[in-house]
């Protein structure tokens, strides 16, 4: 049987192959990947495919270790915020998985007025939000195609009051043509996100029934028309559950390279959605490759050794105790207080609502995510600085690879997360933040930069805002 072809960055041939070679590895092979890993130049394939392959729990936790000492080294304890707006359920795609899909007849289908995504960014600015995340099914009301997310971001970006405002808005919308990527380009987005959900061709084809995203290299090859639009910053992701993970990771890691090997930069961000129930899909109940705890937690750490300047998104998929862990071995962003469906903020109630796209595992609201992080010793950061300041693409890489990053990222956590105390705390968790700041400004090394840190700080104590680096 011939192999099928999988477009021009996934040689799938090549990923099954280095899987099957490296199936029984040595614990001194591991450890010797482990050692260069600790180097923060990333793994070769080879290497990540004999992680992949570790079945020994005992040498699991070394590689956890190596990921955490990877994360701090490069993270510090910084976990960045954001919270999704979806704005449409509509769809034409059939995607078995998601409760959006076109034949979900039962799905309570909407798409945001301009009045209800402004009422419904004012709720995600009045919990603390800086960041959003723009989310939609495939199908958007009026004749003008991606018009309609474009008057979105410019509702969203417009929404000002002295709550605050989103100060960086990214984007998880289907495959484009170049000319409407470049209309959301020039809409001012931060990230581009898109999943390629499975890199495995057979099964995107079994799960992909119908309409545009139906076609495996139109959405395998989006992220290559979002970069030669001239969007810097892209997001990739699989959803696991679908297929065999290791094959994914080895294939995220194959769709990386390639972006950096033909734009000069990888991808900003990878995700690591997991499969979870939505409304009458039997695919999403009782996934075809689901992947246990231990597994999500390996293949997040193994992410994270491979490519350690890029960023790991979490979301609220995942529950509490699960999220907690996955913090520690390289997850850099994470999601808080999430509604998956149209004007989910708008209605009180937490959990599966009708239009919903998918079960949320973490109902907590923002002060609780928050309080939870402080606790456990991270800093919670609404930093929007570099995007804002033409921070972005091959610039953020150079920048982020000699760790330099930390000088900007860490004072800019501090910064914002000293807003959110002042602006929207609860009394609890601005005592745990505040000492927070405190041990964070006993660690930065240079006493010009803590003093200057400190100025900034009384400045916000005092009322003013968004400073940053
Ligand atoms: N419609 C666009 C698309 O499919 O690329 C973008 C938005 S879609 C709502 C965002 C992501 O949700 C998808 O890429 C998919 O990975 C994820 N998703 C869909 N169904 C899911 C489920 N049952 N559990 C977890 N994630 C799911
Ligand atoms: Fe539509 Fe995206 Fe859901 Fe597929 S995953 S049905 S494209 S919203």
């Amino acid at each position: 049987m011939s192999t099928p072809s999988y477009g021009p960055c996934i040689d799938a041939a090549q990923i099954t192959a280095a899987l099957a070679r490296h199936a029984d590895p040595t614990p001194q092979a591991i450890r010797e990947i482990l050692a260069q890993a600790r180097d923060l130049n990333g793994l070769r394939d080879q290497d990540v495919a004999v992680l992949l392959a570790n079945t020994d729990r005992d040498l699991d936790e070394e590689v956890f270790h190596a990921a955490r000492v990877v994360k701090e080294t490069i993270y510090g304890n910084r976990l960045v915020l954001f919270a999704p707006l979806y704005i449409t359920n509509k769809c034409r795609n059939d995607c078995r998985y998601c409760a959006f899909r076109v034949s979900n007849k039962a799905l309570v289908r909407r798409d945001l007025t301009p009045a209800e995504i402004a009422r419904e960014t004012q709720i995600i600015i009045d919990e603390g939000h800086k960041r959003i995340l723009l989310v939609a099914g495939e199908q958007y009301p009026g004749s003008d195609g991606i018009g309609y997310v474009c008057r979105a971001i410019e509702t969203i970006y417009g929404v000002k009051s002295n709550r605050g405002e989103i100060r960086r808005l990214n984007v998880n919308v289907a495959a484009l043509a170049e000319p409407d990527y470049r209309r959301l380009n020039e809409c001012g987005i931060g990230t581009y996100q898109l999943f390629q959900e499975t890199y495995h061709r057979p099964t995107y084809q079994s799960m992909h029934v119908s309409g545009p995203k139906s076609d495996y290299d139109w959405h395998l090859e989006a992220m290559d028309r979002a970069m030669t639009a001239g969007i810097e910053d892209v997001g990739i992701g699989a959803l696991f559950g679908l297929y065999d993970y290791r094959f994914e990771v080895l294939a995220l890691l194959h769709h990386a390279r390639h972006l950096e090997d033909r734009f000069g930069v990888g991808p900003h961000t990878i995700s690591v959605p997991r499969i979870e129930p939505a409304a009458g899909s039997a695919v999403a109940l009782n996934p075809p490759a689901a992947v246990r705890d231990h597994d999500f937690l390996r293949l997040i750490a193994i992410l994270r050794l491979a490519v350690p300047y890029t960023g790991i998104i979490l979301s609220t998929r995942e529950n509490a105790t699960i999220r907690r862990q996955c913090f520690a071995l390289g997850v850099s962003q994470i999601s808080a207080s999430s509604r998956t469906n149209p004007g989910g903020y708008s209605e009180a109630a937490t959990g599966m609502r009708s239009g919903s796209q998918f079960s949320l595992g973490d109902h907590r609201n923002l002060d609780e995510v928050i309080a939870d992080c402080l606790e456990l010793g991270y800093l919670p950061s609404f930093c929007t600085a570099c995007y804002r300041s033409g921070r972005t693409g091959a610039d953020f890489m150079e920048l982020a690879k000699p760790g330099l990053i930390k000088e900007y990222c860490q004072p800019n956590a501090i910064l914002t997360i000293k807003e959110y105390l002042q602006d929207y705390a609860s009394e609890e968790t601005r005592a745990l933040g505040e000492r927070l700041i405190g041990r964070s400004l006993e660690a930065i090394a240079t006493d010009g930069l803590r003093c200057d840190l400190c100025d900034r700080l009384v400045r916000i104590a005092n009322g003013e805002r968004d400073l940053f680096y």
